[in-house]
């Protein structure tokens, strides 16, 4: 099955409550496929009543889950990692339907949540914690405990992927999981339930929660919810990160982004083809790992040109996907002409380009690419998340810098050059958490930890990797006596 198949009618997607599916009482929200246009599924949001069940049913089931040893909760997640791989071409069509994904893209994204899922399946010997003898029979030693119900509320971009950086860490750790998934993409949602549920999950331990705005507040505000972790927008990152705080509570709230390539003369011009238009066309610019401003250091015309081929040929429909809503294609196709009306040229017009035969009424624009962008301009600073890439001319790599440094976001920012001496003055001087060198979408791959900087994160700690282990619990620290010790020193 190499397209995208459109189903004849919507697809139900219930809420996950006490390890039942139930359809909420509440407004009906329709999902439409970013390929064809069409509403190809539905839910409704549960009520006040009904989220109260589902925090019940969570809290009674955190209770036994957090009973449950390590090793008998690792051994679900390994039935769950079978489970993924068998069913990752239903997985990929469902991702691709609502996300607007190519198919390759949603099958990478799957990989890579069972990497950080395979991170989980390791903590059972990562993660002993540590005793000691401190003083004359006196041991300390640390017990790592989970929380409680936690809460995640995850985007449309990455339908599974993103959900896979904190689902199996935040319940292999011992945790109950309540889920409120991206509203433009409850389908995969529903496909990862019944996952769990196949591989043993107990009832429960696993809630979805669909919804909108009205939902996450009142999930954040219930008093059953002991953290929450927020992938999305900035704007609404720090809405979330308030809220948390405003109720006392431990909140990781990672936002947008605008992230910067720098590049140099001495660059290889076939791996800036390839590295730099593959980051800002994959998934259709819609990640916030994906290049969107190339800062243009002196005379380097003859790697643009590799970067304008390569995206020429990144045909929509088979290497490039759909943009997620009509609204955010027009917010593109308006970005554009205002950075032209703000006296950039453009050199690639996605506008113009070929729509796939087979999904005509999808929310499609090619690859484009926009000179002499100001740095102060809109297309400069703004994220405007679609494969939209604006080239800011520079003198010199100081000015690269300075243009670099000044941007509010922090998640990636890379350089190409062969100059080992200049790549590590942009890894050491760049405003951004996760730095590539001849690398266009500088994502670390576990066990290294994934998040941003500025206002691409809003709280402390890392979603992935032994860093998110200390978010997902608390860490009691015992100290014991036994038998009276004679030689008493000043602590005892
Ligand atoms: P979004 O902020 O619109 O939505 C994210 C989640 O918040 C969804 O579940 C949505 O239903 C919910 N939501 C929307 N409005 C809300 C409100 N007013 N109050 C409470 N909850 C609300 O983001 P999106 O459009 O789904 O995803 C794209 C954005 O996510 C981009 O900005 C992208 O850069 C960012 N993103 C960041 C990372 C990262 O790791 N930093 C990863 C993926 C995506």
């Amino acid at each position: 099955m190499n397209q995208v198949q459109i189903p004849s009618s919507p697809i139900d997607c219930p809420n996950l409550i006490g390890g039942e599916w139930t359809k909420g009482s509440g407004k009906e929200v329709s999902v439409y496929s970013p390929y064809s246009g069409d509403v190809v599924g539905k839910f409704n949001c549960p009520n006040q009543n009904e989220i109260d069940q589902a925090l019940k049913a969570a809290k009674e089931a955190f209770a036994k889950w957090k009973a449950t040893p390590l090793k008998e909760r690792t051994g679900i997640m390994f039935r769950l990692r079978e489970i993924l791989l068998r069913d990752i071409e239903t997985f990929a069509q469902t991702i691709s339907l609502e996300s607007g994904k190519t198919l390759a893209e949603s099958r990478a994204g799957m990989m890579k949540g069972i990497e950080v899922l395979e991170f989980a399946l390791s903590i059972q010997n990562l993660d002993q914690g540590a005793k000691m003898e401190v003083s004359r029979g006196v041991h300390c030693e640390f017990r790592r405990e989970p929380l409680g119900p936690i809460l995640s509320i995850t985007p449309f971009n990455f339908p599974a992927m993103v959900p896979m950086w904190t689902l199996p860490i935040a319940i292999t750790v011992g945790n109950a999981y309540v889920w409120k998934p991206s509203d433009k993409t409850p389908l995969t949602a529903t496909l990862m339930g019944k996952a769990f549920i196949e591989a043993g999950l107990p009832s429960g331990v696993l809630t979805i929660i669909n919804g909108e705005k009205d939902e996450v507040n009142s999930l954040i505000d219930h008093q059953d919810i002991k953290a929450i972790a927020f992938v999305g927008s900035s704007k609404i990152a720090k809405l979330v990160y308030e809220r948390a705080a405003i109720n006392g509570k431990r909140a990781l709230a990672l936002g947008g982004a605008k992230n910067h390539i720098i590049l140099l003369p001495d660059a290889d011009p076939e791996m800036c083809g390839v590295g730099i238009a593959d980051s800002f066309t994959g998934c259709a610019g819609q990640r916030c790992m994906a290049a969107s401003v190339l800062l243009a250091v002196g005379e380097v015309d003859k790697q643009i040109e590799q970067i304008k081929q390569r995206a020429l040929s990144t045909t929509c429909g088979d290497k490039m996907g759909a943009i997620i809503t009509k609204e955010q294609l027009a917010f593109l196709n308006e970005s554009i002409d205002e950075a032209i009306s703000a006296g950039a040229k453009i050199i690639l017009d996605g506008r113009e380009a070929k729509k796939p035969a087979d999904y005509a009424n999808g929310y499609w624009i090619g690859p484009t690419i926009i000179d002499h962008v100001k740095a102060d301009s809109k297309a400069a600073k703004n994220e405007l998340f679609g494969p939209i890439l604006s080239i800011v001319r520079c003198e010199n790599l100081t000015e690269a810098l300075k243009i670099e440094n000044a941007n509010d976001y922090g998640n990636a920012a890379s350089v190409f050059t062969n100059n080992g001496a200049l790549a590590e003055k942009v890894a050491k001087e760049a405003n951004a958490a996760m730095i590539g060198i001849n690398i266009g979408v500088p994502v670390p791959r576990e066990p290294f930890s994934f998040a941003g900087m500025n206002t691409s994160k809003f709280g402390h700690g890392e979603i992935t990797g032994e860093q998110s282990l200390n978010f997902w619990s608390n860490l009691k620290k015992v100290t014991t006596k036994w038998e009276m010790q004679n030689d008493h020193n000043w602590m005892s």
